[in-house]
């Protein structure tokens, strides 16, 4: 998942790359309006954040000139401002959802998942890691010609691991972000479904394998 970040304050820049980042997406980042045109015309984003103030060109005006060009991203706007007017502007000018600052990460984050979820764009991709690719659209998880349907919660599992194969991730971590947070569920919830997924692996004849590190937690690796 790749996420264009177009805002001119640099610190603000930075921290959105460094949120969007630990969360596993790819993130870039451009700090004028008509380079995020430029950079959303001539790459493939899953999503732009789009700051409303931005010399140059405004975000409204660049969310226009996208919708004209028929790219049809999902866009976050981001804006110091709260009137209802410029939230109207916004969603009038064809952004998808907006966002005041100063916000709290995880809200963006939510809000974000949430855009990609709709987005039509998910009906072609996926991602791939190892042997294994995840389709984000239908849930299916496919190996050479093998293919299985993945239930959403174990979707969001798999979907985390296959982003961030180089690390563990820990029972607290896959609770917060594959639960939605507003979870009653622990940890033995989510053993239980480290250990469908692992099933499903076998089926799938993959050489991926989920490795657990003891009091640290599990991450994908491949089989020699
Ligand atoms: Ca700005």
């Amino acid at each position: 998942m790749k996420i264009l970040i177009v805002e001119d304050e640099r610190r603000l820049a930075r921290a959105l790359r460094q949120i969007l980042e630990e969360a596993g997406y790819e993130a870039e980042t451009v700090y004028a309006g008509d380079e995020g045109l430029h950079y959303a015309g001539t790459n493939a984003y899953d999503l732009i954040v789009l700051d409303v103030m931005l010399p140059g060109m405004d975000g409204f005006s660049v969310v226009r000139a996208l919708r004209q060009q028929m790219i049809r991203v999902p866009v976050l706007m981001l804006t110091a401002k709260s009137s209802v007017a410029d939230k109207v502007n916004g969603l009038d000018a064809g952004a998808d959802d907006y966002l005041t600052k100063p916000f709290d990460p995880e809200e963006l984050l939510a809000r974000i998942r949430c855009l990609l979820r709709r987005s039509d764009n998910a009906v072609l991709d996926e991602i791939t890691a190892f042997d294994l690719r995840l389709t984000l659209a239908t849930h299916h998880l496919l190996c050479g010609e093998r293919s299985i349907q993945l239930s959403s919660r174990e979707f969001q599992i798999m979907r985390l691991m296959m982003n961030n194969t180089g690390r563990y991730l820990s029972k607290d971590e896959l609770l917060l972000r594959a639960w939605d947070m507003a979870t009653e569920a622990g940890d033995n919830c989510v053993e239980a479904y480290i250990s469908f997924l692992r099933k499903k692996l076998v089926y799938l004849k993959s050489r991926t394998v989920i490795a657990t590190l003891r009091k640290v937690g599990y991450r994908l690796e491949e089989r020699p």
